[in-house]
């Protein structure tokens, strides 16, 4: 039997378990290929091979890179096999934008009365290298589902929302091969729901794969992207975008269906 997760996330960005842990909990659940993939971050992934190492995990070094694009204000590319030096610099003036769109969007909330600071935020994120909205509305004082403070504040068009500014899709695909990376567009439909633009943003980027099956992908959606990856020769992964045990949306392994469509591909190491 093999189970492949490519998109995990770890303390080093939003995900609540220690890059090791998330291993652990890996290897429990019959994971045989693993990539820790925090968000604009490589920082937890040594930690991630040596755990990977001891427990009989495979695992793949990854990194997901946030972007804009006309299609999706909130995009994500996941880059597998990045030489973890030469994605650094991409990785660290992403964490910056992070950090200067955080000030912007507590500033917003300020001004809606909210009482917090962009300290209170970075306090939230803890270790995390990458500060993102969630840690933002727990600093904000939201609690459990966030889905409600998000879509009042956070999600593009609400309140308090400010767009990213960097990377650009493209761009994204571009850090991720100079670092010697093999480019795979996440979730698609979990971003855009639109067919028509899921299939115009796939054929117009020229990544190397898509994340195909993944926990809110219908059997539908799953079909198309099957479709696209076969007349495009793209690599088909999949993920359960697992967050730690008790994340609202994305707290275990084998969450995803295969719809017996097909089965997820491992992106060869280039
Ligand atoms: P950021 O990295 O700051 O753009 O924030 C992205 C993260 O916010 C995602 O990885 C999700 O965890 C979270 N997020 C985005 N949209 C929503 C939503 N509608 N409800 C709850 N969480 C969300
Ligand atoms: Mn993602």
């Amino acid at each position: 039997m093999t189970l492949v997760e490519l998109q995990s996330h770890s303390t080093h960005s939003d995900g609540e378990l220690a890059p090791a842990g998330v291993v652990a909990e890996a290897a429990k659940a019959g994971v045989t290929t693993l990539a820790l993939s925090d968000h604009d971050s490589v920082a937890g992934v040594p930690e991630a091979l040596e755990a990977g190492r001891e427990l009989g995990v495979g695992i793949v070094p990854a990194v997901e890179m946030s972007c804009v694009h006309a299609y999706a204000e909130d995009l994500h590319i996941c880059g597998y096999w990045v030489d973890l030096e030469r994605i650094e610099p991409a990785c660290e003036r992403a964490q910056q934008e992070r950090r200067a769109r955080a000030a912007e969007i507590v500033e917003n909330l300020r001004g809606f009365g909210f009482d917090l600071t962009l300290d209170d935020a970075i306090r939230e994120a803890g270790g995390a290298d990458s500060i993102g909205r969630p840690h933002i509305a727990k600093a904000a004082g939201a609690t459990g589902d966030l889905g409600p403070f998000f879509e009042e504040y956070l999600v593009p068009g609400a309140k308090a929302f400010v767009p990213r500014r960097w990377p650009d899709a493209e761009q994204a695909i571009g850090l991720i091969r100079e670092a010697g990376g093999v480019a795979v567009i996440a979730h698609p439909y979990w971003d855009i729901s639109a067919p028509e633009e899921v299939d115009d943003l796939i054929r117009s980027l020229g990544a190397d794969g898509i994340e195909t099956f993944y926990p809110t992908h219908t059997k539908e959606q799953t079909a198309h992207l099957l479709d696209l990856c076969a007349e495009l020769d793209l690599i088909a992964t999949a993920s359960s975008d697992y967050h730690g045990p008790t994340h609202k949306t994305f707290a275990r392994f084998g969450a995803y269906e295969t719809y017996g469509l097909g089965e997820p591909q491992v992106p060869p190491r280039p």
